[in-house]
């Protein structure tokens, strides 16, 4: 087996440098979800003004035909700046500029599944949908390997890892630690984090956010933690079954509320309402729930653990074996939320959330 290293560098001279004064140039680096629906882009540009608002941003392009995203001979893609973070890597005034894409004809790409999610939260606003995405992910060593796995076998059985503390229990808290601190400089709601059932698996959770910022920050953070991880030579994996055997897989339980479920007296009826819409149209979401059309979720949603059959739709207070579950205090409150648990991990989030409010709040059926 070969192994190779990182390219390592020293963080500590980097410093020296980063140390620097910048004078009135201000960094800006544009990040942008690529062909394979998964993963990031970013490049950087200097601007010689602050800018406070993604409108005050000039449109960018990059070449399609290096991400998947377009021919050769027609390769120039649009960066439509849509929202923008404080830059936790270089700090100071340099930002962060989240895009959508677009085409040369103007259209989004195909990758672009912000267009319609925004456009679906907007027609849905009065009802005030609120998410919570619970992303859980693998930290790799540079070998592909789960990282703190003995290299010729498997770690003991699952048990001792979920929320697990000691140097045999989780590996990579470095990582997880300077993300959160990340995401919290760069102004993400980020809702906490937390190691596990899978040892070298963990879970950050974003949210409650306000329609199409569920979206945005979320994939803001995949960012962060692909850079952060970056930097300790580590790699992050978003697949939804890293392991095969008896192993947790990794989801993107997504947790919605709308104003009528999060109030008292009418809370429940609501959910209970929201939850006979998505039993009716459960093979639908499934197909926005990978992307790979459910062929990603296929190999995690089996019925074992803690997930539900990707066949089937069911719904159940506390039940972490169902599709839909109604989180205890919210049964005994009688208001609050749904979580739906059927995302995979590399789900794009955009789809996710467009489709639950379409189901949910818009009554459409796509
Ligand atoms: P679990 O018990 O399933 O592990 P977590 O604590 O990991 O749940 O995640 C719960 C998520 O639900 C958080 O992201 C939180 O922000 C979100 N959340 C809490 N209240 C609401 C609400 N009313 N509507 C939508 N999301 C909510
Ligand atoms: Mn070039
Ligand atoms: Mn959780
Ligand atoms: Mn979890
Ligand atoms: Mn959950």
């Amino acid at each position: 087996m070969s192994r190779t290293a990182p390219a390592e560098t020293n963080k500590a001279v980097l410093h020296r440098y980063l140390d620097l004064p910048q004078g009135k140039s201000y960094g800006a680096t544009y990040v942008w979800i690529d062909g394979t629906d998964e993963f990031v882009r970013c490049k950087t540009r200097t601007l010689d003004f602050e800018a406070k608002s993604p409108k005050d941003l000039p449109v960018w392009n990059y070449d399609g035909s290096s991400t998947y995203q377009a021919e050769g001979s027609n390769s120039d893609v649009y960066l439509q700046p849509v929202a923008i973070y404080p830059d936790p890597f270089t700090g100071g005034p340099n930002i962060l500029v989240l895009c959508d894409t677009y085409k040369y004809n103007k259209k989004p790409t195909e990758s672009n599944k912000r267009k319609t999610c925004n456009e679906v939260m907007e027609k849905a606003k009065d009802q005030e949908p609120w998410f919570g995405i619970e992303q859980e992910y693998t930290l790799l060593d540079y070998d592909g390997h789960p990282l703190g796995w003995p290299k010729n076998g498997f770690p003991g059985p699952q048990g001792p890892y979920y929320c697990g503390v000691g140097a045999n229990k989780v590996f990579g808290r470095d990582v997880v630690e300077a993300h959160y601190r990340a995401c919290m400089y760069a102004g993400i709601k980020i809702a906490g984090t937390n190691a596990e059932v899978m040892p070298a698996q963990w879970e950050f959770q974003v949210g409650p956010c306000l329609g199409i910022s569920a979206g945005d920050d979320l994939w803001m953070a995949r960012y962060l933690l692909h850079r952060v991880a970056e930097d300790f030579g580590v790699v992050v994996s978003l697949d939804p079954k890293p392991m095969i055997g008896d192993w947790n897989g990794a989801g993107a339980h997504t947790n919605f509320s709308t104003k009528a479920m999060r109030t008292p007296g009418i809370g429940l009826q609501a959910i209970e309402d929201a939850i006979e819409k998505l039993g009716k149209v459960h093979m639908d979401h499934i197909h926005e729930y990978d992307p790979k059309g459910g062929k990603d979720n296929a190999r995690r949603l089996t019925g074992r653990h803690e997930t539900s059959s990707i066949n089937d739709f069911s719904a159940g207070v506390a039940n972490r074996g169902c599709s839909i579950r109604i989180p205890r205090q919210v049964a005994e409150e009688g208001y609050g939320y749904l979580e739906d648990r059927r995302p995979a991990s590399n789900c794009d989030p955009y789809s996710v959330t467009e489709i639950i409010v379409r189901t949910t709040c818009l009554d459409q059926v796509i």
